[in-house]
């Protein structure tokens, strides 16, 4: 257990409303929509008239941030433009631009197919016979995940391990990469963590980039991998992520406020791992980066800094990120975790820097991917100095 916060929360199981995993189908419209893949998220459709139907989108429970995720496939019988009004339950609004899937390319929604009436938001589509997949991030299931780390850690398993520390709640995987060169005894450790909150797809990507940097195999990265470990956790809510969650788990709990008792199964064994890794090899925790996105770029720091392991590591990382990103002006917010959150768990129970890296929702993804990359490299490099 780590104390230190001001404001503890209860993180024990929630009830959460099961989606129904169906098509409905408008019969006398000839349109329909599913929900029923991973990562989808329709909780009811409904003709409001000829052109026009309803998608009636819920949380997995209340009370939740207001992050209303929504994703559905949607065709008709004959081709046409049609009119979908999202609704949600009183007190949450729009939050998520639509990205449209069509022919498996990823795409934002036209800026001149989005009406705004007051807080109500309508979306016209040419709807035809082949599915359109509509959602507010674009999908990244587990599935997904998991097909990317391993494509990634191919041919090198003298660099990166890649194991599963157990499972979700429901039963998925929870996997780690474990990235080392040599013996990992008396290394420093650096923990990187991302999807704890679903629909942050932008974060995980900045995640991605970050973690295929660390294995790019260029001189630096063999280097820092001779004297760092890093613990790599690319999927830390792996049930909300499949089950089209807008923020919280299996157990209908936001994991991102668990990191002081962990009641989850999901925190808990992250915890344990790393604890017996750190014991395994008479290690410590220097630095964890936990990956997310919200409505813009910003790093959530701590304010503490002195007695840390890395004192200076904040100032000069942001400095190099500055230098070394085109007309880049980081956005720090600063301030001391008085919940439980990650962040404040690698201060107050490893006296290790934690920064939550967030990704702005709307941030383009060749900026993401620059932005991952130089990130990871000014790390490397500040930390090999040390
Ligand atoms: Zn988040």
């Amino acid at each position: 257990m780590v104390k230190g916060y001001k404001n503890p929360v209860d993180t024990s199981t929630k009830k959460i409303v099961a989606q129904n995993k169906q098509t409905f189908d408008l019969e006398d419209l000839g349109v329909f929509a599913s929900n029923d893949f991973d990562g989808g998220r329709l909780n009811g459709f409904v003709k409001y008239n000829d052109s026009t139907a309803i998608l009636i989108v819920n949380p997995e429970n209340t009370p939740i941030n207001n992050s209303a995720y929504y994703a559905f496939e949607t065709w008709s019988n004959t081709s046409k433009p049609f009119y979908f009004t999202f609704q949600y339950p009183k007190g949450y609004k729009h939050r998520y631009v639509p990205k449209l899937k069509i022919n498996g390319t990823w795409s934002l929604i036209d800026s001149t197919d989005i009406f705004k009436k007051d807080s109500i938001v309508t979306i016209k589509l040419n709807l035809g016979k082949s599915r359109i997949t509509v959602a507010g991030q674009e999908i990244q299931s587990s599935n997904d995940v998991k097909n990317w780390y391993t494509r990634l850690v191919k041919g090198k398993e003298g660099s990166v391990r890649l194991k599963s520390i157990g499972e979700s709640k429901m039963g998925r995987d929870l996997p780690v990469l474990d990235l080392y060169r040599g013996d990992a005894k008396n290394k420093e450790i650096i923990v990187l963590l991302t999807r704890q909150h679903p629909p942050e797809v932008t974060g995980y990507y900045a995640f991605q980039s970050f973690l295929s940097t660390l294995l790019s195999n260029s001189n630096m990265s063999k280097r820092f991998l001779d004297k760092y470990h890093i613990l790599a956790f690319p999927i830390v809510n792996p049930d909300g992520v499949d089950m089209g969650h807008w923020r919280h788990n299996g157990g209908g709990v936001d994991t991102n406020r668990d990191w002081s008792i962990y009641r989850q199964p999901e925190i808990k064994q992250i915890v344990k791992y790393i604890g017996k890794t750190l014991k395994k090899n008479n290690s410590k925790i220097v630095l964890g980066l936990d990956f997310h996105s919200t409505y813009h770029d910003v790093f959530y720091t701590n304010n503490i800094r002195e007695g840390t392991t890395l004192p200076n590591f904040i100032e000069q990382w942001f400095s190099a990120l500055e230098q070394n990103i085109p007309n880049y002006k980081v956005n720090e917010a600063a301030a001391n975790s008085t919940k439980p959150v990650s962040k404040g768990w690698f201060l107050y129970g490893h006296q290790a820097v934690g920064i939550t890296y967030e990704i702005g929702d709307k941030t383009p993804k060749t900026n993401i991917d620059l932005f991952g990359e130089v990130s990871a490299n000014e790390m490397m490099k500040i930390l090999l100095d040390k």
